[in-house]
């Protein structure tokens, strides 16, 4: 069975772990590795250490879906309606640009339950405060470094983290850049 990592558990990494369970046609064995404590990347949902119940989403705190993208993603919109993640936004934010439409969203459990969604579909294993530092070539795999611990081979790496950090990785990978 093909093993595939992909580095990073924000919406990208979420969603691609999602897809590629749900569109790939060999069986999977689906990892992802964040370097952060929790899910959520930009769109991380922070509790108070005083009351769980009091959450602030730190980045994101609406989705925006213009009429270009409601036709090529209504299916994510309608499954995340479907499920409760996702709710009409129908108050006004100060200082949010409305454009003619637009469609906005909130997600009232936190944002970063769009992002647990995915993971959960995904049945990936899911690994934090692994931060991966280099990636090389050996043997036709890909031998994934990370600060502690052993490294790890894979046949595929998908990294989702912005490029300022992907241009920070070291090894053979600096050959791609
Ligand atoms: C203040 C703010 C407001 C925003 N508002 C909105 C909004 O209203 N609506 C909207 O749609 N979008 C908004 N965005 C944008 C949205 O949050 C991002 O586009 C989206 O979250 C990006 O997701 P991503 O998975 O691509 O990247 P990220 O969320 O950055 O995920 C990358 C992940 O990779 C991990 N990572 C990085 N380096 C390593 C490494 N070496 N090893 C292992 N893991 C690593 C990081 O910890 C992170 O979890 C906002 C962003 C910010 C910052």
């Amino acid at each position: 069975m093909a093993r595939v990592l992909i580095v990073g558990a924000g919406l990208t990494g979420s969603l691609c772990a999602a897809l590629l369970r749900k569109e790939a046609s060999c069986p999977l064995h689906l990892s992802v590795w964040d370097k952060a404590g929790d899910s959520g990347g930009r769109m991380t949902t922070a509790s108070s250490p005083y009351n769980p119940q009091s959450t602030v989403d730190l980045g994101a705190q609406y989705i925006t879906c213009s009429p270009h993208f409601a036709k090529k993603h209504q299916s994510f919109y309608d499954e995340l309606l479907a499920h409760g993640i996702l709710k009409p936004l129908t108050s006004i934010i100060e200082g949010m640009v409305i454009k003619e439409g637009d469609c906005n969203f909130v997600a009232p459990q936190g944002v970063s339950s769009i992002i647990n969604h995915y993971l959960k579909e995904s049945g990936a294993d899911i690994y934090f405060r692994q931060c991966v530092t280099q990636i090389n070539l050996r043997n036709d795999k890909w031998e994934v470094s990370k600060e502690t611990g052993f490294p790890e081979q894979f046949d595929i790496v998908v990294l989702t983290m912005p490029a300022p950090q992907i241009l920070q990785l070291r090894g053979d990978i600096e050959n791609w850049y």
